[in-house]
């Protein structure tokens, strides 16, 4: 418990160091001249991948949508959607209430990643951004999408935040991308949006590269098993600017639990059996688009009505909340009741 203590406090020190440090260089970047701005620019870079190395258990996941405009294999949404659940965009309500127990946390990293849904989905996402922007416990903000909407007007608004945040709060979109061809891409995500994607994504790093803004766009590959991502190939198609704040990565391993159905084209990380301790990811919370505050926000946190890791909702107390989580961590570490999305997963840390 000291041990886990200290490593999270250990993280949060790391983090504001190199925030502070990627905020200076970024200052020195926009007064140095060409020379000068290599190495520098250079420097950024590492500090994005510390920062993204250092995001560890302890952060919100906001989400503004629920719904989704991709029904991806590897993904529960296409279950949630049979079950019944009523998908939808988060409400200003809602929104106001999140926001004023978000200022009550310990939090300073927050994530507009949905359990399942697009950022894009709800029209208000740019408002929604800008005010947890403005948040004074929040230091770092980051998202996923799937870019199928990253279109033209979003491309703009997502522009104009970001020359707005002068203090570099949002430091990294991740988009999740299909493959390198249309064929994969449909597999994957199970509709028919690869050149939309591609297309979005390259007027996207266009403009970031017009406007000589430095922020980090990670491509995140989700591939089908024995699929290998060619990276001059996938960069060549989805970076044809070459926007160098631009990283590649791929997934190849996905996660399941005791609950979900394995396919054959997909390979999946090993399981770990039987664990003592609670998962670390519990002491994340996630605010869904319904009002609900739930533990964790992993891809199959929520499974099909079932309700172990909901802590409550957005107008309850922080107190009754964090009662709430310490209920289901004491449950699972003194009684071995795992929670049911937990109970076999291969994501636990
Ligand atoms: S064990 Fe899996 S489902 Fe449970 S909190 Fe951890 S990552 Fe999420």
């Amino acid at each position: 418990m000291i041990k886990k203590f200290f490593s999270i406090k250990i993280k949060r020190y790391l983090s504001i160091f190199f925030l502070w440090l990627r905020k200076t260089l970024i200052s020195v970047d926009s007064i140095s001249i060409n020379p000068i701005k290599k190495p520098v620019r250079k420097a950024i870079k590492i500090t994005d991948y510390f920062l993204t190395k250092l995001f560890g258990s302890n952060f919100i996941e906001f989400e503004v949508s629920s719904a989704c405009n991709a029904r991806c294999i590897f993904c529960l949404y296409p279950e949630i959607v049979k079950s019944g659940k009523r998908l939808k965009n988060m409400d200003t309500e809602t929104f106001e209430k999140a926001l004023e127990n978000i200022k009550q946390t310990h939090y300073s990293l927050l994530s507009f990643t949905p359990t399942t849904g697009d950022i894009f989905m709800n029209k208000d996402w740019f408002i929604y951004v800008d005010k947890i922007r403005a948040l004074k416990n929040i230091k770092q903000i980051f998202f996923y999408s799937n870019a199928i909407l990253l279109n033209e007007e979003n491309q703009d608004k997502l522009i104009e935040i970001l020359k707005k945040d002068k203090t570099h709060k949002i430091f990294a979109l991740l988009f999740s991308v299909g493959g390198t061809d249309r064929e994969t891409y449909n597999t994957m995500f199970g509709v028919d949006k690869y050149d939309v994607v591609k297309e979005n994504i390259n007027n996207f790093l266009k403009k970031l590269q017009a406007e000589d803004i430095i922020v980090k766009v990670g491509l995140e590959f989700r591939l089908p098993k024995d699929t290998k991502l060619d990276f001059n190939k996938a960069k060549l198609l989805f970076n044809q600017t070459d926007y160098e704040f631009c990283s590649i990565d791929v997934l190849y391993k996905y996660m399941y639990n005791n609950h979900i159905a394995k396919l054959n084209n997909l390979d999946y990380m090993v399981e770990v059996k039987n664990p003592k301790r609670a998962c670390s990811y519990l002491h994340k919370t996630r605010y869904a688009a319904d009002g609900g505050v739930w533990a964790d926000g992993c891809m199959i946190s929520e499974m099909p009505n079932d309700y172990s890791l909901k802590l409550g909702e957005v107008s309850d107390s922080i107190e009754l909340i964090e009662k709430n989580r310490k209920k289901i961590i004491t449950d699972w570490e003194q009684e071995n009741k795992i929670p049911k999305p937990c109970q076999g997963c291969s994501f636990y840390r």
